[in-house]
């Protein structure tokens, strides 16, 4: 037995099987590349699905995290703490937003948005205003409220009965969007610019307009669930600053604290004193280590010129992959890219990849990308070359 069997064999043992896993145990990262229990290196296109936006043990991020955990890893929020403020500080100014709540993952920060979404209009119009519009093929989490709000019938089974007030509208469907907007009990849409579970599917404008020219007139809010494509993923800050709309409330996580876990809620003036005392908490939330991680990839993502270099890698990975006879077609903005391919199956390609040394995920039928957003040419060159040699074989 090698070394990443024994951990499988071990591991199986004990923790619930509740994903599929490819059968290697991950050991170590350096940079852009990881290596398993057997010694074999794999270059990353994937970073932890996005989390690890700026690749494995980045020394500034890791300096900054390790200074924490001898200063004070955690406390609670009945105190305050200066890097919990100082974050908050500079994530909303960054974002342009006036205040955020902290928990620690994506489907929490949904939670948060959910939550703040209907006390807004239960203060201001009283019981019954609650539903909340989502659309056909979106992804907010796998808790019971944001499995809810999910648009995919695959996750509603088992786990009845689900969170009531969820209303869903297909992606691009203005007439379906307006159609719904009619119900006098809806108080919010929620939407990703870019269905990352869903297929990496960029909304379009037109429709995004919509949303949100429908939306202000009834005092209907809109929540951006950014969890994916937010801090620096799409080549903008956050993906709405592409299709110049900013939401009432936006959710992060993923890639927002590099790697340690951490999810936002944020909010413009509007909604900024709907959550008074006693109304929502998190044990965890704003934890001092994810703040300093949170920090240092703030840091890196608003120096000069980081952005401009994630969208001209982008567009070089675009170019190289449009150039391969079995792409059918290259979507998503950034760093946040789907491959649909010709003929082949996309989950076959991604464990091809693995035996070739490169880690890339799938979203739906596609192959989908999120690389660090460190990455660099030479290393995109090395993983491209062996994705390009896997799609072309016979
Ligand atoms: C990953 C994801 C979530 C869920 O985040 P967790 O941290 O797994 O709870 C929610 N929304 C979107 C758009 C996501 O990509």
């Amino acid at each position: 037995m090698n070394s990443n069997e024994k951990t499988i064999e071990k591991f199986d043992e004990h923790v619930i099987h509740s994903y599929g896993r490819y059968p290697l145990a991950m050991k170590k990262g350096s940079g852009r590349r990881c290596i398993d229990e057997n010694g074999t290196e794999y270059i990353d296109f994937g970073s932890g699905i996005g989390t690890n936006s700026l690749g494995y043990c980045d020394e500034k991020w890791a300096d900054a995290v390790c200074a924490q955990v001898r200063t004070l890893q955690h406390n609670s929020n009945y105190y305050y703490t200066e890097i919990q403020a100082e974050f908050a500080e500079k994530l909303c100014e960054t974002a342009g937003y006036s205040a955020v709540f902290f928990g620690n993952s994506g489907a929490e920060a949904n939670e948060c948005a959910i939550k703040i979404a209907r006390k807004y209009s239960f203060d201001k119009y009283g019981k019954g205003r609650h539903t909340i519009i989502t659309l056909v093929n979106s992804f907010h989490g796998r808790t019971i409220a944001t499995l809810s709000a999910t648009g995919q019938d695959v996750f509603h089974n088992y786990f009845f009965p689900f969170v009531e007030g969820f209303v869903n509208v297909k992606a691009n469907d203005i007439e379906d969007l307006k159609a719904k907007l009619e119900d006098e009990t809806v108080c919010a849409v929620m939407l990703e610019y870019i269905q990352g579970e869903g297929g990496v599917n960029c909304l379009d404008k037109k429709f995004v307009d919509a949303v949100y020219e429908l939306c202000q007139p009834k005092d209907i809010l809109v929540i951006a669930d950014e969890v994916q494509t937010g801090v620096g993923r799409t080549g903008k800050f956050l993906a709405g600053d592409h299709y110049g709309r900013k939401a009432d409330i936006t959710t992060l996580a993923k890639g927002i604290a590099g790697g340690i876990p951490m999810g936002a809620c944020l909010v413009n003036e509007k909604c900024r004193d709907v959550l008074v005392p006693g109304t929502h908490g998190s044990t965890f939330g704003g934890n001092p280590i994810a703040c300093a991680g949170g920090l240092a990839v703030l840091d890196r993502v608003t120096g000069e010129g980081f952005l401009d270099e994630v969208s001209s890698k982008a567009a070089y990975i675009k170019e190289r992959l449009e150039k391969c006879p079995e792409v059918a077609s290259v979507s998503g903005l950034g760093l946040m890219i789907g491959i649909e391919l010709k003929t082949k199956n996309a989950g076959d390609i991604a464990k091809k990849a693995l035996g070739k040394g490169l880690l890339v995920l799938t979203a739906k039928t596609k192959v989908r990308l999120l690389p660090p957003l460190t990455i660099s040419y030479d290393e995109l060159d090395a993983g491209l070359d062996i994705l390009t040699e896997i799609l072309e074989e016979a």
